[in-house]
């Protein structure tokens, strides 16, 4: 079997910071697995400069023509991390065998890409990155991290726990994932979608080499709207069955209004209106949550995902012509 072709993709916004290091580190571990005769010869890191508006590109196109295995791609504009790491792994799966994503700030252990090789070359499609500690993220990114990983489960998204943008894509994968015409992009809740045989390799999470986080606070609240959003109706779900609590409510104070009206407790005029109120906003929400499902509906179809995922072929080949068999069969067993 020959070699596969990795290529390591890599979104960089205002990187410029990290970037000599980070281009001296994945170079040392594509040289590494090229040497071991895990990877082709013909394997390159591909730097997609996201926007940046500092010397990021200037950097890339320097180590481009010093370094054979650096390769770029420039995005017109800031797309965010989502759509860059897309942009590079669309280009990337042209010419590669398999695609390894990694953020440009070093906080992925870059040795375990040599495990996720492995992997590949033993027949898994998919390689997850999982973090195995988080010491050194700060408490509070930390614990909104877990706690996002949480709600994402319980409102039925698939995603891998502690997984982020950290893995490895056979081609076939990518292929596949470019059937996904999403447009609020959120990889890491499409590829567990996928399905194909994947695995899971364990590292320690680090601080970032240098520079600062790109995905402030705020940023980081619409990823995680947008991931909720974009693969669960459980919000519009919770709208419907508030409908249904108020309406039984209603219905329980319908009775203790009339009751009152009948023993003659009741203010003249105050039974119609809090019959009203409790009533109107049942059926009011029960309504919303109705259409909500229709909107859900609506969604899902713009959203024109794949139905499925092919994942083996048994089939006769169409263009098996008559040269190709056998004059006369071997033997015919009935
Ligand atoms: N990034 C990008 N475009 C953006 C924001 C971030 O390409 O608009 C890149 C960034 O350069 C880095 C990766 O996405 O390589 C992850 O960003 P960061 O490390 O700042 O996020 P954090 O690790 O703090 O969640
Ligand atoms: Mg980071």
């Amino acid at each position: 079997m020959s070699t596969p072709v990795l290529t390591i993709v890599v979104p960089c916004y205002n990187e410029e910071e990290v970037l000599p290091e980070t281009i001296l580190q994945l170079g040392a571990v594509i040289r590494e697995l090229i040497q071991d005769k895990l990877i082709s010869k013909s394997s390159t890191i591909l730097f997609v400069d996201d926007g940046s508006k500092d010397q990021t590109w200037t950097l890339i196109e320097r180590f481009h023509l010093s370094h054979p295995y650096v390769t770029g791609l420039k995005l017109a504009k800031n797309a965010g991390h989502q759509n860059a790491l897309l942009a590079g792994l669309m280009k990337a799966k042209a010419y590669s065998d398999c695609v390894v994503s990694i953020d440009a700030d070093l906080q992925d252990d870059v040795l375990a890409i040599r495990e996720f090789v492995v992997k590949y070359n033993e027949g898994y499609e998919i390689v997850y990155g999982v973090r195995q500690s988080r010491g050194t993220d700060t408490a509070f990114k930390r614990a909104t991290a877990q706690g996002f990983y949480k709600l994402m489960t319980n409102m039925g998204v698939r995603i891998i726990y502690n997984h982020a943008d950290f893995r490895l894509m056979s081609k076939r994968t990518l292929d596949e994932l470019e059937r996904f015409p999403e447009v609020n992009l959120f990889l890491r809740g499409i590829v567990p979608l996928i399905g194909f045989r994947s695995t899971q390799v364990f590292y320690d999470r680090k601080e970032r080499f240098a520079g600062e986080s790109k995905y402030p606070l705020k940023k980081m609240l619409a990823f995680a709207l947008d991931g909720i959003t974009s693969f669960s109706v459980t919000p519009i779900r919770f709208v419907t069955l508030m409908g249904f609590i108020l309406f039984a409510i209603s219905i329980v104070a319908a009775v203790y209004a009339i009751i009152g009206k009948l023993v003659g407790a009741n203010v003249s005029g105050w039974t119609s209106l809090i019959l009203s109120v409790w009533f109107i906003g049942g059926v009011q929400l029960l309504a919303l949550g109705l259409i909500g499902e229709y909107i859900g509906k609506i969604y899902k179809e713009v959203k024109q995902r794949p139905l499925y995922v092919i994942e083996k072929e048994a089939l006769a080949t169409a263009n098996v012509t008559k040269e190709h068999l056998p004059a006369e069969p071997v033997s015919v067993r009935r």
